[in-house]
């Protein structure tokens, strides 16, 4: 797969599948702008980069606030001179049972995970509509449309409804040269898998009895995911949510 001249977009760029992704694109020849909160992981992103001379830039946004995410798309326009991918995959995750979620909580998972996603195709979309189309890939989970566990309420909530939304997206979109997917990874080896308190060697213990596959993901494995489904490889996959789960919901 050869990304040489496009402009990729990644959210949650700074850490995890984001970072790995980033690092994969601009091994294939694209320039990369990674997005999060926080300047100084971004800035290690772009570091790691450029080390292998490959070509970044990060940009600061909450990818919660309308006015970060259109800053965001333009800026990324304007300094690079459009858009062609975007790699939706900033989250959060919590865990509490339903009957417990605190309502700040809530919405804070919420605000990150679907509105997050929904801002960025926004306004991702009404770019690539002006300039002739584009890829779009969505980060879900197992846990939303085709897992659930006890005590991620309000994480599986907002993931089923990222796997609803990319559906409903992909099919406005198609026409207009946009194709939009989702991945819905289970347990990748980022901090996000690791339980409160436990440690690498104690994940992989875990994991080896609760996954057919007897491990969780690698974030290479994650990247190569999202790279397929950015490239024209898979030009007729429109509207899926992709699973990567080591078969842990087949
Ligand atoms: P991670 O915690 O390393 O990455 C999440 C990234 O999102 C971080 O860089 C964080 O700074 C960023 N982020 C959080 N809130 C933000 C905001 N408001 N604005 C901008 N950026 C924000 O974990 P990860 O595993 O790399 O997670 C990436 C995505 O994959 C998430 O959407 C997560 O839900 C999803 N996911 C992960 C797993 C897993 O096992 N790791 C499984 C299924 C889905």
């Amino acid at each position: 797969m050869d990304f040489t001249g496009k402009v990729v977009l990644i959210t949650g760029g700074g850490s995890g599948i984001g970072r790995a992704t980033a690092l994969a694109f601009a091994r294939r020849g694209a320039t990369v702008v990674v997005a999060g909160r926080n300047a100084d992981p971004l800035d290690e992103t772009v570091k790691l980069i450029e080390s292998e001379n490959g070509k970044a830039d990060r940009i600061t946004a909450d990818v919660s606030r309308a006015r970060d995410v259109q800053r965001l798309v333009t800026t990324t326009v304007e300094s690079h001179g459009g858009l062609d991918i975007a790699f939706n995959n900033a989250g959060v995750f919590s865990m509490a049972p339903v009957a417990e979620i605190d309502e700040d909580v809530w919405e804070h998972t919420l605000s990150i995970n679907l509105t997050g996603v929904f801002l960025s195709m926004k306004h991702e979309i009404a770019h690539m509509r002006a300039n002739g189309g584009g890829v779009i890939v969505n980060t879900a989970s197992t846990f939303g449309a085709h897992k659930r566990m006890e005590g991620t309420g309000a994480y599986t909530a907002t993931k089923a409804a990222v796997s609803a939304l990319t559906r409903t997206a992909a099919r406005e979109n198609i026409g207009a040269g946009i194709r939009i997917n989702a991945v819905s990874p289970g347990p990748i080896e980022s901090a996000m898998s690791l339980r409160p308190g436990e440690t690498e060697a104690q994940r992989a213990e875990r994991l080896r009895d609760a996954l057919p596959i007897g491990r969780a993901g690698t974030l290479e494995e994650a990247a190569a995911t999202v790279l397929w489904l950015s490239s024209p490889e898979s030009g007729f996959v429109v509207g899926h949510d992709l699973v990567l789960d080591g078969a842990a919901t087949a």
